[in-house]
């Protein structure tokens, strides 16, 4: 199967907006066995567009893609051009006509003007409607393909550019349609491991040697680094799918044991909240250098109420001291940036709030701040539970942003790894 992606807008180019389509559309395919061969991104004018669409077709692809330009303004020309380039007419399509005037008129905003352009559809062409915008896709079959040396056919799926209509409309028509058109000559089985605590190369290597043999019989093992994070993808395609990745996930997950938080895009903070939940235990935060990032990733989990008491933000040694009651000769003796301090947060956190965990963070994010033995990216994170309290020193030198975010993966995964020990 040969799919090819074709992003237009100036924008993407001129590195305004972030190409996010080739991600998402990639990402989606892939997980069912589709795999985008080529991916190109151009500017929205008239050339540009045709030689991609025109190289795309000619290297016979079975699927076209292209994103953008399906709106009412001047730049906005895909539906023109492909109609030309294909030599398809465009005539006007009442139907969406109408559903894009009463777009506008539920939204009690003017119909405006030249927005009859986007209800004009190549003839033959199938209609994608788009239940969050104005401007519909568009599904084209080309049997056979003007274009291709072999004279095979080609689906050529054209999506409008913005993400929220451009999402929903390929999960719900463009998706399905392309599993009914093309579908897979074999089975495909893809699972996502998700790895915290250990580099990609450590991955690797506790892994692959035992997973060599299954590799040999079709396995495909693919490691995706994250900031703070792995993910480990096990494939295969075909008859034994099913049994091959199920044996290959009994090695990877006796292997890694507890280093695996999730499966497929479950996040960190989801499985903490998820364990606490069950184990119906409950947390506070002392968050310094962090600045909330740990009580922000946890408070974007659907029922972290019933988990997190407070996320205190404690960032100067006066509210160290007044609001978790940090000893002062602790902080004159050893530093804001000590174990010392870490602990009477951590503790000071789980007696205010009457919680069963409390995780607290110090460390120096830079860039000024370091000293010989303290540089910067030094962080304490310290974990107060009954009976104890447990102190980790990392040292994260990274930029401001990444220093906070791998900070909160190691302090959400020092409350996930001791809630599983718990009974
Ligand atoms: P509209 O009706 O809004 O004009 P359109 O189908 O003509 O939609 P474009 O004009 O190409 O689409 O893009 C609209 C907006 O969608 C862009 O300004 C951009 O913010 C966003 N967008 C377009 N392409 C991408 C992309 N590849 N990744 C992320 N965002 C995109
Ligand atoms: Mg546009």
């Amino acid at each position: 199967m040969k799919i090819e992606l074709i992003n237009t807008g100036s924008e993407l180019l001129l590195g305004r907006v972030l190409n996010t389509h080739q991600q998402w559309l990639c990402r989606c395919l892939s997980d069912l066995g589709y795999e985008v061969e080529r991916q190109v991104c151009i500017a929205d004018d008239g050339p540009s567009i045709e030689a991609a669409v025109r190289e795309s077709l000619s290297h016979s692809a079975d699927l076209v893609i292209t994103t953008g330009g399906l709106g009412p303004t001047s730049d906005d020309i895909t539906r023109d051009l492909i109609a030309k380039l294909i030599g398809r007419k465009l005539v006007l399509d009442r139907r969406i006509q109408t559903q894009i005037e009463s777009y506008f008129i539920s939204r009690q905003r003017p119909v405006p003007p030249k927005s009859e352009v986007q209800a004009m559809v190549p003839e033959g062409a199938l209609v994608l409607s788009n239940a969050n915008g104005t401007a519909p896709g568009l599904a084209i079959e080309l049997d056979p393909n003007p274009f291709s040396a072999e004279k095979k056919p080609s689906l050529l799926i054209l999506l409008p550019g913005p993400p929220r209509e451009l999402r929903p409309m390929f999960l719900d028509t463009a998706l399905p349609l392309i599993r009914r058109k093309l579908p897979l000559d074999r089975k495909f089985v893809c699972r996502t491991y998700r790895v915290v605590g250990l580099g990609e190369s450590m991955v690797e290597n506790k892994i692959a040697p035992s997973l060599a043999q299954l590799v040999k019989e079709g396995l495909e093992i693919g490691y995706c680094a994250r900031i703070g994070e792995v993910d480990v993808r096990l494939t295969a395609r075909g008859e034994n799918a099913e049994p091959t990745v199920d044996e290959a996930e009994k090695i990877v997950t006796g292997l890694l044991g507890s280093l695996i938080f999730g499966r497929e895009d479950e996040l960190l903070e989801s499985a903490v909240v998820k364990l606490l939940a069950e184990h119906k235990k409950t947390l506070a935060l002392a968050e310094s250098c962090t600045g909330g990032m740990i009580a922000h990733r946890i408070t974007n989990v659907p029922g972290a109420s019933a988990v997190l008491m407070a996320g205190l933000v404690t960032y100067s040694n006066d509210s160290k001291k007044s609001i978790l009651g940090v000893r002062p000769k602790t902080l004159t003796a050893h530093g804001a940036v000590s174990e010392e301090t870490a602990r009477e947060m951590a503790e000071g956190a789980r007696a205010l709030m009457k919680t069963d965990f409390a995780i607290s963070v110090t460390g120096i994010a830079g860039p000024s701040g370091g000293t010989p033995a303290k540089p910067v990216g030094t962080v304490f994170i310290a974990l107060a539970m009954e009976g104890q309290t447990v102190v980790q020193r990392q040292f994260n030198n990274f930029d401001r942003e990444t220093f906070k975010f791998v900070t909160s993966q190691q302090a959400l995964n020092l409350i996930r790894l001791t809630v599983l020990k718990q009974p």
